[in-house]
């Protein structure tokens, strides 16, 4: 770990032209990583630009982190960056319609850094900056940001705290590091109580319809997995129909009222992307392993917090999640 965050920050010390990218449907953590290295390697004269594969836009709540506007389209991407940086993406599958630039660049004989704290990550690049006891990757980041020497920003430290309340669940997930390194970007100049409205504090009203429609046909299924439940929905694109200003990512806060279910070990959402295209995000409280379920059906994730895409019709979609603890 030592040896790779030197030999990480050399690359990056080196690099005049650095591509950085995130996941597709980027978190907190993915983009505000992307973003605050993305800064702290502007500050030291490289030209940097931040993208991810899919959806086309910044995602609402994190638009206010993008404060330098690094963030391009994924069509202008350079077809062989120089030196790539893909982070918080356990396999370059992540990186969706930019999974390309990984191959291209390698072959193009320049560098591809992965950062990530993911189980079993794939070590698709050149360079590994890998940790998967990590809490976020905004962790790493911040260590590769001391190691170059830059000093933190407000808008750099606000990118990370972002990162980090994102990926810990709001601190709900914490070791004494965590918060440490919360304390020091407050001090760096995050104001909390307005990062925290702004991420996961700030919906539209359609969104109490979306919830609503959503919670109304949730099931639970009792013994489900190892004998305790399992509570699962489906937001689909129909419950975005006249919900003005809502987007996908206001469907990802239902599973964080269905995991609060006392009877349920594992709750589960599968929000339709495009018709009959599904991304399940799967929670699980304490014992179950939901990322091992997530890639038997070609997804990843942590063990209590991972995801995978389906195709079909709600029925479909919702028999396969059951299938798959069954
Ligand atoms: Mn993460």
């Amino acid at each position: 770990m030592g040896t790779d965050l030197a030999n990480a920050a050399d690359l990056l010390r080196s690099a005049t032209d650095v591509t950085l990218l995130a996941h597709v449907s980027p978190d907190a953590d993915a983009l505000g990583s992307a973003l605050a290295l993305a800064m702290a390697l502007r500050s030291r004269g490289a030209a940097v630009r931040v993208s991810f594969g899919f959806p086309a836009e910044i995602p609402r709540s994190l638009r206010g982190l993008d404060t330098a506007g690094l963030v391009v389209p994924a069509g202008e991407v350079p077809a062989a960056p120089s030196t790539l940086v893909a982070l918080d993406c356990a396999s370059e599958r992540r990186l969706g319609e930019l999974v390309d630039r990984v191959p291209a660049t390698i072959a193009a004989g320049g560098r591809v850094l992965v950062v990530d704290h993911h189980v079993a990550n794939t070590r698709f690049g050149t360079d590994h900056l890998l940790d998967e006891s990590a809490l976020a990757t905004v962790v790493l980041v911040l260590d590769l940001i001391d190691e170059l020497g830059v000093p933190l920003t407000p808008d750099i430290a606000r990118c990370l705290y972002a990162g980090l309340i994102g990926d810990t669940g709001l601190f709900r997930r914490a070791r004494p590091e965590t918060h440490a390194m919360a304390a020091r970007l407050i001090e760096a100049g995050v104001d909390p109580t307005e990062v925290t409205r702004e991420l996961v504090d700030t919906r539209p009203f359609g969104w109490l319809r979306l919830v609503s429609a959503a919670l109304s046909r949730a099931q639970l299924v009792p013994d489900a997995v190892d004998g305790h439940g399992l509570v699962l929905t489906v937001v689909s694109l129909h419950d975005l129909d006249g919900t003005d200003g809502v987007e996908p990512e206001d469907a990802d806060s239902v599973v964080d009222l269905l995991r609060t279910v006392a009877e349920a070990e594992v709750a589960a959402v599968a929000k339709e992307l495009t018709p009959n295209r599904w991304s399940v995000s799967l929670r699980a409280v304490a014992t179950a392993d939901v990322r091992a379920v997530a890639a038997t059906l070609g997804g990843g994730g942590h063990r209590l917090a991972a995801g995978f895409p389906a195709e079909g019709s709600a029925e479909d979609v919702l028999m396969l999640i059951k299938n798959a603890f069954a």
